[in-house]
């Protein structure tokens, strides 16, 4: 395999782990990617899992025999910390501790939350109840040091997160500033009425978020293009350069310097006409970086 030829760009996609975790390096590797998210467990389901020491060695030692060096995880979906039903709220809270507790074992230094939906309460109350639930997790996972990313997103139905301000707010209130951070998602931004699409509003966007919630903050960037316009607020997520978005974005980000050191993760889906789309989408975005015309200062 060749080595990457842009060793500065820190490129990946989400892997399965259905046939092993460590089998989720391989995969990315055989993809030349740097860097590479997972779920720990399947992401469809409540029920728990706890990995065992097999597993584990596995998973750190294909690690290290790889070229990987940047792991991210992605919790399930059904979590919801924001939501007012307390059963639902404390399975969400037990859930996502199990989740950072595997993250601790597997070395993997930041996991990608969906904030949540506060499910016709108000922003504010989720917002609230997001932060508490966050300290109150931090409280008995004291010895973790993987940093727990909100995700940006598209604001379907009560979602939060789709401002910049709403996370600002739930960092705000979470005591323990080492362990909290930001994923960005192109898609969910844009879908959220971010438009990055042209380099005026692409500047504007990290302009905004700098201001907000501070580029130091900002730790994992997921790169999707998306089949739904700006400010629809649906999440739909298309093949890089064929959605509303377009490849000018993807460009201005992949050159853009100050977002240079950030793992960049693909979601998109993995068929494109029928052929591997990862390798297409990771092609395209590996020669936007080898042009240097559309540099951002
Ligand atoms: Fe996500
Ligand atoms: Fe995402
Ligand atoms: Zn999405």
């Amino acid at each position: 395999m060749k080595p990457a030829k842009q060793p500065s760009l820190l490129l990946g996609a989400h892997f399965s782990i259905a046939k092993g975790l460590h089998k989720a390096i391989l995969e990315a590797e055989t993809y030349k990617c740097n860097t590479l998210q997972i779920f720990t467990k399947n992401a469809q389901t409540w029920k728990e899992k706890s990995l065992t020491e097999k597993e584990i060695k596995k998973f750190n030692a294909t690690k290290e025999q790889t070229g990987i060096f940047q792991i991210i995880s992605h919790t399930s979906y059904l979590i919801n910390i924001a939501g007012p039903d307390k059963k639902k709220a404390d399975m969400s809270c037990d859930a996502l501790k199990q989740e950072i507790i595997r993250c601790g074992q597997l070395d993997i230094p930041y996991i990608v939350l969906h904030p949540g939906a506060h499910m016709g309460e108000g922003a504010a109350k989720g917002i609230k109840r997001i932060a508490d639930n966050i300290n109150f997790i931090f409280e008995s996972t004291t010895r973790n040091s993987t940093r727990l990313l909100l995700e940006t997103t598209a604001g379907q139905g009560t979602s939060i997160g789709h401002t910049f301000e709403q996370l600002a707010a739930i960092m705000d209130n979470v005591s323990d500033k080492t362990r909290i951070g930001v994923c960005l998602d192109t898609c969910h931004i844009f879908a959220a009425g971010y438009d990055i699409s042209t380099k005026t509003g692409y500047e504007h966007t990290i302009r905004d978020f700098d201001d907000i919630i501070s580029l130091k903050n900002l730790f994992v960037i997921h790169l999707n293009d998306t089949k739904k316009g700006c400010g629809t607020r649906v999440d739909r997520h298309e093949h890089i350069g064929d959605g509303f978005i377009g490849l000018d974005a993807f460009k201005f980000i992949i050159n853009d310097s100050r977002l240079k050191d950030i793992p960049k993760i693909l979601e998109t889906p993995k068929l494109k006409n029928e052929q591997d789309a990862d390798t297409i989408n990771l092609e395209l975005l590996r020669n936007i970086q080898l042009s240097s015309e559309c540099r951002v200062a």
